[in-house]
């Protein structure tokens, strides 16, 4: 119930209010000879598979671990070995419980396990989550990076700090060329913040500039939520959130109240591509003033 009661809050809108896993199809797409993006309900996933083992980045909600395990089941006969969650968010580490106890070892930032170990209070979507059995807590935790040998790949996966929350993890997949950014990324959505957990709207900034000196023009970006993207998208996303966030700085600076923020329209000349998301224009910004209102003098 936990996860449902996420995704509803997450996503309290009408398209999703009637959300039901059961009509939730798994898109699986190739982007390298050992790298794929699944999509289904939730944070997208990745995936390594070869002849050493099944590597999953993120597992979405519990409900759909048959279906995931199915999508896998096409590429591969082998079971998954290793989770590796990129924040504590319930729309990416829902499936944990269950992929632990059919044997996946599950591999986190140390601050992922410590926020899915208590309750925490999402106070911008007004929603309480209840502590995660201890099945579905990351065994394996680390504090700057962690490597992964595996399927002829190098699995590199690097703490962004502060960003969508205080546990973030970036994971790039050197030989594959393939980088998935977790929820640092929205692709052609305006992104969530979670501020009760440590998230800020610079830290998001700073992952999005070290991610765009790593990655190339050929590089397949995978975002949390959204499209398949590449560099220019990331590069778009930095540019977005820097120049909307200076904005609401200034006015924050100068004392103005949100009502007076929100009225100045700062993201208009990116609703277009950005603001047909779950979060809309005026509710981005709300939830970035109330995110830098507190750093700025
Ligand atoms: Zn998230």
């Amino acid at each position: 119930m936990r996860h449902l009661a996420f995704v509803l809050s997450l996503f309290a809108l009408p398209a999703f209010a009637q959300q039901d896993f059961s009509k939730v199809e798994i898109r699986t797409e190739k982007l390298s000879d050992s790298v794929y993006m699944l999509v289904g309900a939730g944070g997208n996933l990745g995936l390594s598979v070869g002849e050493d083992a099944v590597f999953l980045v993120d597992d979405q909600f519990a409900p759909l671990t048959p279906k995931i395990e199915a999508a896998i089941a096409k590429i591969t006969p082998q079971t998954v070995k290793f989770v590796l969650n990129t924040h504590w968010h319930g729309d990416h580490t829902g499936g944990n419980e269950n992929l632990g106890k059919a044997g996946a070892l599950i591999v986190a930032h140390e601050n992922v396990r410590k926020r899915m170990s208590v309750e925490n209070f999402i106070e911008f979507l007004g929603m309480k989550t209840q502590p995660d059995p201890r099945a579905a807590l990351p065994v394996v935790t680390f504090t700057t990076d962690i490597t992964f040998h595996l399927n002829g790949d190098e699995i590199f996966a690097q703490h962004a700090p502060r960003a969508h929350t205080d546990g973030d993890a970036i994971v790039h997949f050197r030989k594959s060329d393939v980088v998935h950014m977790g929820d640092v990324m929205f692709n052609k959505l305006y992104p969530f913040i979670d501020t009760s957990t440590g998230g800020t709207v610079e830290g998001v900034i700073a992952a999005a500039e070290r991610t765009l000196k790593e990655v190339s023009e050929r590089t397949r970006i995978i975002p949390g939520h959204g499209p398949l993207a590449n560099r220019a998208d990331l590069e778009a996303y930095r540019d977005m959130l820097v120049k909307i966030s200076a904005r609401i700085r200034d006015q924050l600076r100068a004392k103005r109240t949100l009502e007076q923020v929100q009225a100045s329209k700062p993201t208009a000349e990116f609703d277009g591509v950005w603001g047909k998301g779950f979060l809309k224009p005026d509710k981005f910004v709300e939830m970035l003033y109330r995110n830098m209102e507190k750093r700025v003098q």
